[in-house]
């Protein structure tokens, strides 16, 4: 024991150069010496140690398999360093632990057998290790993709997991290759361009977008933000990958939405701006259609009023008759322009119904009556009594009326207007004839365009609606209208229309 007392030198100077803890214990590990390195480690006063058991410089839950240890050792009695496979732990007199790293070396003085423990505080290494066990795993880890490459040979040295997983290649096939390898459209010179301001120091960071190729031969759009590093001596280029198929694809779709969307909105101002005209339109067509009827309709009420005796019954009902005959013709037109109102706004609803033609002509031709001039008349269609049809009844009383009254308008007193319908395969064929003043041949192209009246119409009433609403009612049932007609001879309108929805 006197050997590793204070004042013994050897000890002393040895053990105070080191700067080591150094603990040493006999057989029964009771701490026989102890330098200032390993007091000040633990947080004790010199020669504090002395004669305590080994068990205070070690956390009371690793005691007992300490004890094991050390006898176990003893008995060998060869050098080692402890803490290989597990964690070592030293307690300072406060109670606080910290990790250590510890190396053993067994020797005898006289005899007796001692053991001489070199201890290494490694907090700070442990903690630089668990960082770099940290780093490591975020690298590891992370959903992007991680590159790692040397600035001279181009060559890949490290990739991360998510790398793998998506490029397909292994390590070992990478570390062969170059990020040119991976970018169909670039070659060589144009990735060395593309990272120039990196290798020639004007820039630390660079971002851009290019398109990586995996080993199947498949290709995905991505976002490439590289930055210089090293390790040890190498220079290296740590390019992080963000694989941007999605968020390409999502910026697709919204610019296609944007696009239809805006498109929905342009054509919307337009409707709205037809209808805007078309309001504007009404009104001034009230203004003069109206007017004359509405006049008409006055002096035939007053003069109705100037017959009260009981013989002017004749010359009161031609009054009455002009006067149920323009309030006719002013719902015609109100009709014309409810319709053309709900086409335009896409608010047009078709009420298919099964009902007997002969039903929607009887009431046509029988309002019609009340129109017609000095001598006029109409001839019924033949044999349709057997036809019924699937379509929107009111829409076929529309396009009839419509028909049937331009007839009567367009036509001199003493015509015949002619009505035929006639069932062929799934259609149904019904013309209006007419022997009036025709449509003269250069205007015929404009017949169906809205508002448009041939110039030999003019002198009679009208607002140029009609065959426009009729027709696009038609083609929106699946039905057509054609006409032929010679000026001063007449005019055939014929409209097709399927029988069965
Ligand atoms: P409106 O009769 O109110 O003017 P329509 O749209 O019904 O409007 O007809 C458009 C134009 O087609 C008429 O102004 C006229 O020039 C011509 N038209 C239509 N039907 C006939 C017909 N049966 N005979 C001669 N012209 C016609």
């Amino acid at each position: 024991m006197e050997v590793f007392k204070k004042g013994s030198n050897i000890f002393k100077i040895l053990s105070e150069a080191v700067s080591e803890g150094i603990v040493i214990v006999n057989k029964s590990q009771i701490i026989v010496g102890t330098n200032a390195a390993a007091n000040s480690l633990f947080g004790y006063d010199e020669d504090e140690l002395l004669g305590q058991h080994l068990d205070v410089l070690i956390p009371k839950k690793y005691h007992h398999n300490h004890h094991k240890h050390v006898s176990g050792f003893m008995d060998k009695s060869h050098k080692r360093q402890m803490g290989h496979n597990q964690e070592l732990y030293g307690a300072r007199k406060d109670g606080s632990q910290f990790p250590v790293e510890a190396g053993l070396n067994p020797f005898s003085v006289y005899d007796n057998n001692y053991v001489m423990a070199l201890v290494i505080d490694i907090t700070v290494r442990k903690k630089a290790e668990q960082e770099l066990k940290h780093w490591a795993n975020i690298f590891n880890e992370s959903l992007n993709e991680i590159y790692i490459f040397d600035v001279n040979t181009m060559l890949f040295i490290d990739v991360n997991k998510g790398a793998l997983k998506n490029i397909g290649y292994d390590i070992s096939e990478l570390r062969k290759m170059t990020p040119v390898d991976i970018k169909p459209h670039l070659d060589k010179e144009g990735f060395l361009k593309e990272i120039n301001p990196i290798l020639e120091g004007k820039k630390d960071k660079l971002k851009f977008n290019t398109t990586h190729q995996r080993k199947d031969g498949t290709t995905y759009p991505v976002e490439v933000h590289l930055q210089k590093s090293s390790t040890g001596d190498h220079e290296t280029l740590v390019a992080i990958i963000l694989d941007i198929t999605e968020q390409e694809a999502y910026t697709q779709k919204l610019e296609q939405t944007v696009a239809k969307r805006t498109s929905q909105l342009e054509e919307a101002l337009v409707k709205e701006k037809e209808l805007g005209e078309l309001k504007t339109k009404f009104l001034s067509l009230v203004s003069h259609e109206f007017k004359t009827p509405l006049s008409g309709i006055l002096t035939s009420a007053t003069l109705a009023g100037k017959y009260p005796r009981e013989d002017q019954q004749e010359k009161r009902e031609k009054h009455l008759k002009t006067i149920q005959a323009k309030v006719k013709y002013l719902n015609n037109i109100i009709n014309d322009f409810l319709s053309i109102e709900r086409l335009e706004s896409g608010k047009v609803k078709y009420n298919y119904t099964n009902f007997p033609l002969s039903k929607v002509i009887n009431e046509v031709i029988y309002d019609a009556n009340m129109l017609l001039k000095e001598g006029q008349n109409i001839v019924y269609p033949e044999n349709i009594d057997a036809i019924f049809i699937d379509f929107d009844e009111k829409i076929l009383d529309l396009i009839l009326t419509n028909l049937i009254n331009n007839a009567i308008k367009y036509s001199s007193e003493m015509s015949t207007i002619h009505i035929s319908a006639t069932e062929k395969d799934d259609l149904l064929i019904i013309a209006v004839r007419d022997e009036g003043i025709g449509i003269p041949e250069e205007e015929q192209k404009h017949i169906f365009n809205r508002y448009f009246r041939a110039e030999n119409a003019l002198l009679n009433q009208g607002t140029g609606i009609g065959l426009n609403i009729v027709k696009t009612h038609l083609e929106n049932l699946g039905g057509s209208i054609i006409f032929s007609s010679v000026q001063d001879q007449g005019s055939i309108f014929t409209i097709t229309l399927p029988i069965t929805n």
